[in-house]
């Protein structure tokens, strides 16, 4: 078996609202290789499923909104202060508001455009300005994309213009870190059944109809998004590779047409 030990190596994993959240797909891999790991939060409504989630593994608990410059420099001064460094840092979180994704598109409030943009796409951005001073070569920064990004996916409207800007972000971010050796990437998730998936409108449907269209005939497993997550972040698995967009979603994105099934 191939296995990975990444004992003394430390990280933050930023969006665990429960156990169904990818970016505790994530950590699961990342914890089992041995990475000591912090969490940040929103808000403290979410404090007591970490606390449950994280028993026995002494990891460092930090509240934070991401439209907060002031939340933002506390939690890297906390991680600073526990770590003295930085491995990795997993950004798995976005937020627009929910009737963004009910109203048509060409509806969107300015608003509306502005949090989702802050949330879903500077955030990376504001973390990443953080992260890098406690980061060194071999170092890894992830983020979590989907497909509306690219192409348009009927009800995700400002959200897809916002994962456009993450990945593009993403890009811009990894020229200015690669002369560090630390790398940036977006792994662009199929759907998958979290908190934030559920409060989309449609999100059944589309759901349903990824599983019966993709390539692999299925939809995505979390586990699928935490160990191709962790292959991104581990710089023995994927050091050649930063500024990208990777996706982990059965083959959805490269179909270019849906016919009927075939007789059988
Ligand atoms: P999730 O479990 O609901 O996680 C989303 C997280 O974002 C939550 O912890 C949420 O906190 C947090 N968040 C929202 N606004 C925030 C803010 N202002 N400051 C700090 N944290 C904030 O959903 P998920 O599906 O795993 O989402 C993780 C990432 O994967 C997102 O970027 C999402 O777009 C991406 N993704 C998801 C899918 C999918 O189908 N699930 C597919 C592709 C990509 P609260 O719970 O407090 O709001």
């Amino acid at each position: 078996m191939y296995t990975i030990d990444l004992t003394g190596k430390t990280g933050l994993v930023m969006g665990v609202a429960n156990q169904r959240s990818l970016a505790w797909a994530i950590a699961q891999p990342l914890t089992q290789a041995g990475v000591k790991l912090a969490y940040s939060y929103q808000g403290e409504r979410l404090r007591p499923t970490l606390e449950q989630l994280t028993e026995g593994q002494d990891a460092l608990l930090v509240p934070c909104d991401v439209t907060d410059d002031g939340d933002l420099d506390a939690l890297f001064a906390a991680v600073g202060e526990r770590f003295g460094r930085l491995d990795y840092l997993v950004h798995a979180l976005a937020f627009a508001p929910a009737v963004t994704f009910e109203e048509p598109f060409i509806e969107t409030a300015r608003d509306h455009w502005r949090l989702a943009l802050d949330v879903s796409a500077y955030s990376l951005v504001a973390t990443a300005k953080r992260a890098a001073p406690l980061m060194s070569a071999g170092a890894g920064i992830l983020t979590l994309s989907y497909l509306a990004a690219e192409r348009v996916v009927p009800h995700y409207n400002v959200m897809g213009v916002a994962k456009a800007a993450l990945e593009a972000s993403v890009r811009y971010l990894a020229f200015d870190l690669g002369p560090r050796g630390i790398r940036v990437n977006a792994l662009s998730a199929g759907p998958a059944r979290t908190v934030a998936a559920r409060s989309i409108a449609g999100f059944g449907d589309m759901y349903g109809a990824t599983g019966r269209q993709s390539m692999l005939h299925r939809n995505i497993e979390n586990e699928e998004v935490g160990s191709f997550g962790f292959a991104l972040l581990a710089d023995s698995l994927s050091g050649g590779i930063t500024g990208e967009t990777v996706y982990v979603d059965a083959g959805f994105h490269a179909i270019g047409m849906f016919l009927p099934p075939r007789p059988a």
